[in-house]
Order: C-alpha cells, then structure tokens, then sequence
C-alpha cells in the first residue's frame, strides 16, 4: 500500500506549505466536474485523506512514527459508504478553494452536493446477463450561464464593506465579569465575506439550476432487487460550483411469467403428457439462453427436477453463473373421448391396476420434497 506521502507525490520531509501546494493541485485534477464520466472519487478521497492526515502535525507525527494514524485505523475513517466520507468535505474546499486554512476566516459559498436515489426498472434477463440502460435523471447540475460563479457574466463577488471580508463582526459585550469580545458571522455577507452585487439571473446566484438529462449505465449482470449501484459525481451538482454528490440507482428486478429467481438458480415449470412421461420424450423449452431440449426419461414422475447447469443468473461478484432447474408437471388428460378412454382402460386391465386400489406413499416422495422446499404444506 503507498504511504500517504506517495499518494501526495510529496517527500517525507516536505513542508506544510508544500504539502498543500501538491495536495491543492491533485483536487483541482480530481475535482468531480473536471472528470465528467470517469470516476475519480477513489482517487479523491485517498487524497482528501491524505492531506487530512499530514496537514495536521499532530496525527502526521502519529504517522511517521508508526506508519499509520491512531496506530489501528489505516483506512478511510469510516467512509465510503451512503453517507459519504466521514470527514467534512466543507473543511476542504475551504482549503482549497479560498480561504486559506485559516480557522477565523470567512466561509465559503462552496458546499459539496446532495447524493441523489432513483429506482430503476430492468427485466429479469436484463438481471441475467447484465444491460445498458437509458435512464433519466432529475438533479442540480452546473449553472450553464455562470459556470457556477453565481455572478452575471462579467461581474465577480466584492469584498463586503461591513465585515472587511473576515466574514465575522467582533461585538463587546458589557458583563459582569468586565467586556467579552464575541465574534458572529457577518450578517451582511452571511459570513462569506463577499457579496455578490449582480446575482446570475438563471441560477439567482446559486451557480446550480435543476435539470433533466439522460444517462447510459451498465447495470451489471448478477444484480438483484434492492442492489445499488454507485455513480460518482452524478448526483446533485454542489452550491456554488462545489463538486457533485454521488448518484446511486437502485435496481427492482420484475417478475417474469416462466422464470422465478431464487439466489443465482432459477426455476420453471414444464407441463408434460402423462403418455410422454411414461414412454420418455425430449420436449423444447424457450429459456433466456435460446432454446433447450429438456430429455425426459421413460417412468418420469411429476416433479422431477432436470437441471440445466450455468443457465441461470450470472454471479454478481465472481465467474460462471447459477443453474436452471426446470420442474417437470406430469399432465393427467382431463376430457377423453370414448376410444381414449377405452384405451386406458385396457392399459388399466394390462397392468393389473385396479382403479379402488390407492397405495399410500411413505415420506421421501414428491409431497415430502415440497414441504421441504416450502416448508410447511
Ligand atoms: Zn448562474
Ligand atoms: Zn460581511
């Protein structure tokens, strides 16, 4: 695993001040909006980390004494998952975007966009094999007219007169202990310590607009209901041209009319003519592979199983996939014309079988199977 400095492309004696020159220059590369499509946010966040760490001489001597922070915890402080990184994304684009690191100084406008959750549809081939899917997609994205400044085209933010652009007002405040100076953002500027004098009329000085637009996503082959996928950077576009947020798609899988789903197997039932199940036969069944031919052997019994391997649902993590198990329903004919049931009949009188005679079948047959399967019939 590199060491933080390696990820920084800093050396392990570098300055504070270089390590916020490399670190500020990898979040301009890695800034979510310079790589519309590509998915950097790994990469961000093991920079964003980083710098966490060796921008605090406190935890990079931690660091560089025992090769990781806390002595335990070498990974992303708990990040990565729905919630997004578990350090504050405001305290870095503070960092990099203007401020200058200081704890007293004005906040910035930037602020990180929302994650955002759609569902999507697909058919359970498409959960099969995996698919492109076309989806549309209802988020913030940059302002186009002011390229997320919020300003009109032309115009840029002034220092705010009231504040001097600390973006805090120092009061005093008589007590009996003698004065107090407090300090409270600007409520002129809000505490930005600029004002924008000439708001972007489309984005009324936010720097995002909503929009609807469509995306291509391979849903990958082996996901199921309730599976996210995860799109960096395609969720809600920041304030202020701050980065987007992540888009997650989750996946509702439909009910198909043959086919059920049970893990990575699936199941279907094959109706077969009593004559055909007891002299055999190959019968042709329509799967999502094409079509099969399913032997059934002399003497079949209504439900057996025939499984056809690796004909079921891919692996979602993995190679190969699941199997098809095709059931097979031993059809008895309802309606028989005379000459039928003359026929059968004979065949009765054949085999001895006697229609007031019923054998009852001890446990391990077909009803055996079913409760198993079911579990309580
Ligand atoms: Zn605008
Ligand atoms: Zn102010």
């Amino acid at each position: 695993m590199s060491t933080h400095y390696d990820v920084l492309g800093v050396s392990r004696d570098a300055t504070s001040e270089e390590i916020k020159k490399a670190y500020r220059k990898l979040a301009r590369k890695l800034h979510p909006d310079v790589n519309p499509g590509e998915d950097v946010s790994d990469k961000f966040k093991q920079v964003s980390h980083a710098y966490e760490v060796l921008s605090d001489p406190q935890k990079r001597r931690v660091y560089d004494t025992t090769g990781n922070e806390n002595g335990t915890d070498n990974g992303f402080g708990g990040g990565g998952g729905y919630a997004g990184p578990g350090f504050a994304f405001q305290d870095i684009f503070e960092t990099f975007f203007g401020g200058g690191g200081g704890q007293a100084g004005p906040a910035s406008r930037v602020r990180r966009g929302q994650d955002a959750l759609i569902n999507v549809r697909i058919d359970l081939k498409d959960a099969v094999f995996g698919a492109n899917k076309k989806i549309e997609v209802d988020t913030a994205v940059v302002c186009p007219t002011c390229d997320g400044s919020c300003c009109r085209p032309g115009t840029s933010p002034v220092t705010c007169d009231i504040c001097g652009g600390s973006g805090q007002v120092q009061r005093t405040v008589r007590s009996i202990l003698g004065q107090v100076v407090t300090a409270a953002p600007c409520g002129s500027c809000q505490g930005f310590g600029t004002v924008i004098p000439d708001p972007c009329n489309e984005c009324h000085g936010e720097g995002r607009i909503r929009s609807r637009r469509s995306l291509t996503i391979k849903v990958p082959a082996g996901v199921a209901t309730g599976t996210r996928i995860q799109l960096g950077g395609q969720g809600e576009a920041g304030v202020a041209g701050g980065p987007a947020g992540d888009l997650y798609v989750e996946i509702r899988v439909n009910n198909d009319p043959t086919f059920v789903r049970e893990g990575d197997d699936l199941h279907a039932t094959l109706s077969v003519p009593m004559t055909a199940a007891a002299l055999g036969t190959d019968l042709k069944l329509e799967t999502f592979d094409g079509e099969q031919e399913i032997a059934v052997k002399p003497g079949t019994q209504s439900g057996e199983v025939v499984t056809l391997k690796a004909m079921g649902v891919t692996h979602l993590r993995g190679y190969g996939r699941g199997d098809l198990k095709v059931h097979l329903q031993v059809e008895t004919p309802t309606k028989l014309d005379p000459a039928q049931e003359d026929l059968l009949r004979q065949l009765a009188g054949l085999r001895g079988e006697h229609s007031s005679e019923g054998k009852l079948v001890t446990s391990g047959g077909m009803f055996a199977k079913l409760r198993d399967r079911f579990g309580n019939l």
